[in-house]
């Protein structure tokens, strides 16, 4: 008989962390395994808001597959998954297709821009590699051409982010670091360059306490970072943000959306039944109904049997998803009883640039300033030796020892 085949979708967190369980949980003789991911490479998701501002370089933020998954053991395919035919047991894939006898889905995020009027068109997304190295490349050119009298209008070199969430707040204060530098290096006075959030909700970092929250604002406005809070974005135009109800233009010659994501269209276009934009899976992460198909990550909801509320979506939980699901398919293979899923929370923290952040630990402690910044360090790391092991930290790692 031949051997079972399981099929991984996605190189990231959940796929890359389930892909790698199963190579030490099954013998190569119990299951075939094959991993697809559109690029050879891992990115770090987590190290995208860096990759955009430019503090770090976007090789620094991934790296090859192959160095971490053994291809003599699992089958690695570079392509791009269009569909998913359930009722099949089959991928669809832009270049070629694969059967399957268990499936992962681990495609991950896309940004959600909640159908707003020019955002597709005008806005840029921090998403990948790619979309978040050509908003770095974006501000370094607005610098050098305004340096070369090629653009005389000041706006220009205004970046506007939408989204006071994580993604948005970690972004400007990574801006606020390299923001002077390029000053520096394009002969531009600081202030005329203008870092501007803007954000619906009264305030921003809503999971955060009021404390926490008034020191990221009063930290990140001394470096030079601009609020607009409470004011709702209804359109994206090519000069900058449209908010509130007299239609006031926050102008930006830069523009990034950081509104909030969603699970991957490959989802919908299989025809899973989905809640905004992602699937509900079952405690042992099954997609109901579906007797040999997980979805994790960033693609699926697990409730909080606790809170009645699904957990955030992060790369804290994505990578604990990826080793319950290897244990679940070494149990389904070997006929044996599955695990429900729990999360363990250890806690959530917010890099403010470089050297400061703020941050729950340890079930309620807080942290700010350079604790945090170092903390938000070494979880980033642990989160690399999960998917990439000793050497990713060693060749990519944050934490320098000396
Ligand atoms: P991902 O890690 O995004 O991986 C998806 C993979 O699928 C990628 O390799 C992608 O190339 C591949 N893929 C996508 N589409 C296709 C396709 N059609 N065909 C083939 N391959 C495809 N969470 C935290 O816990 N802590 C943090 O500090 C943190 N910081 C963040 C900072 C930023 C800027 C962002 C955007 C998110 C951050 N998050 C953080 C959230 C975290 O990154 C996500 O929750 C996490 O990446 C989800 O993991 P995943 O495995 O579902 O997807
Ligand atoms: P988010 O949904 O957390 O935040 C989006 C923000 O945009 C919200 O504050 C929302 O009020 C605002 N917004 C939405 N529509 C708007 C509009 N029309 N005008 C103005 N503002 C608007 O999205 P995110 O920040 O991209 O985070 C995505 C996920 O990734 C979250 O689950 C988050 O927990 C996770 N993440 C975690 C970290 C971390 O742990 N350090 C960092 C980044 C992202």
């Amino acid at each position: 008989m031949s051997k079972p085949k399981v099929v991984v979708l996605g190189a990231g967190y959940a796929g890359l962390v389930t892909v790698r369980q199963l190579t030490k949980k099954l013998s190569p003789e119990e299951a075939e395994i094959v991993l697809i991911n559109k690029h050879n490479y891992h990115y770090e998701s987590t190290w995208l808001h860096e990759v955009a501002a430019g503090t770090i370089n976007p090789n620094q933020a991934r790296f090859m597959i192959s160095d971490v998954v053994n291809p003599n053991r699992v089958r690695l395919i570079y392509d791009t998954v269009q569909e998913i035919k359930k009722d099949e047991n089959r991928v669809v894939l832009e270049n070629s297709e694969v059967t399957y006898d268990y499936l992962v889905v681990a495609l991950g995020f896309v940004t959600n821009t909640f159908g707003i009027k020019g955002m597709d068109e005008h806005a840029f997304f921090i998403q990948d590699i790619d979309s978040a190295r050509l908003i770095a490349e974006h501000i370094e050119y607005q610098f050098a051409k305004y340096s070369a009298g090629e653009i005389t209008d000041d706006d220009a070199l205004n970046i506007v982010v939408g989204g006071g969430g994580f993604t948005g707040i970690e972004f400007v204060g990574e801006l606020a670091d390299i923001v002077p530098k390029l000053c520096k290096k394009y002969d531009i006075p600081r202030n005329k360059v203008r870092i501007i959030n803007v954000e619906a909700a009264p305030s921003i970092l809503p999971m955060f306490d009021k404390d926490l929250v008034s020191y990221a604002i009063q930290s990140l406005e001394s470096r030079g970072v601009e609020f607009r809070m409470g004011a709702a974005i209804s359109e994206c135009t090519p000069e900058g943000f449209i908010v509130g109800e007299d239609k006031e233009l926050i102008k930006g010659g830069t523009i990034v959306w950081t509104g909030g994501v969603t699970g991957n269209p490959v989802l919908g276009k299989s025809g899973f039944e989905l809640v905004r934009g992602k699937v509900n899976v079952d405690a042992d992460l099954r997609v109901p109904g579906e007797e040999n198909i997980f979805v994790l990550g960033d693609c699926s909801w697990v409730m909080n049997k606790e809170t009645g509320r699904p957990y955030p979506p992060t790369g804290q939980l994505a990578t604990q998803e990826g080793v319950v699901a290897a244990e679940n398919i070494k149990a389904l293979i070997r006929n044996e009883p599955l695990k429900d899923f729990v999360f363990d929370d250890k806690g959530t923290v917010a890099s403010l640039g470089f050297s400061d952040g703020i941050g729950n630990i340890f079930q309620g402690k807080k942290l700010q300033g350079k604790a945090a910044a170092a903390m938000k360090k070494v979880v980033d790391d642990r989160t690399l030796y999960l998917v990439g092991g000793p050497k990713a930290v060693l060749k990519k790692g944050k934490v320098r020892p000396f």
